[in-house]
């Protein structure tokens, strides 16, 4: 991995780019140019954020979890993410 900065990684018109340093994380890993935001912590919260934020994620949850609690190893669950990707659909 080569290491350059954000300024020259715009420069260059790279869509990511890697300082070499561990993000607030403590991931050491390529961070996108344009956000900032580093790809370890983007692979541990895409998931979950996309589910949260989807519009249909309540609905789906109110579904899963009438005769049960709530856990949230539900939203992470490949279960729930297809069902939501077929609502969105
Ligand atoms: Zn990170």
């Amino acid at each position: 991995m080569e290491i350059i900065s954000r300024q020259e990684a715009k420069l260059l018109g790279l869509d990511t780019y890697f300082t070499g340093k561990p993000c607030k994380y403590g991931h050491v890993d390529y961070r996108h140019t344009e956000k900032g935001g580093c790809l370890g912590c983007e692979d541990e919260h895409t998931h979950l954020s996309f589910q949260i934020h989807h519009p249909r994620f309540n609905e789906v949850m109110t579904d899963l979890t009438l005769d049960r609690p709530f856990d949230l190893s539900d939203i992470m669950s490949p279960k729930i993410q297809s069902m939501l990707e077929e609502m969105a659909a």
